[in-house]
């Protein structure tokens, strides 16, 4: 189990949120009538993100640190699962 990221900041254990640019292609899909479908598949297939670099607390919206140095690589359901 890794270390709790702290903010040194607000000293708050909540986590951290990255600012990131999202760029590519969305497919809105429609039916015959025009109206558009409720289930949007792959829509986000085609987008691709760019920076996220720093990491910035979610209480106090201060940077704490780079990403890579935080960031575990893993998706919290990918953890509850193991
Ligand atoms: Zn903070």
């Amino acid at each position: 189990m890794a270390n709790k990221i702290i903010c040194p900041h607000c000293k708050s254990d909540g986590g951290f949120f990255t600012k990131e640019r999202i760029t590519g292609t969305a497919h809105m899909y429609y039916n015959s009538a025009g109206d558009l479908e409720e289930e949007q598949g792959a829509m986000y297939d085609g987008l691709s993100r760019h920076g996220g670099t720093k990491a910035y607390c979610k209480q106090c919206y201060k940077p704490i640190g780079k990403t890579k140095d935080l960031a575990s690589g893993n998706h919290e359901e990918e953890s509850w699962r193991r």
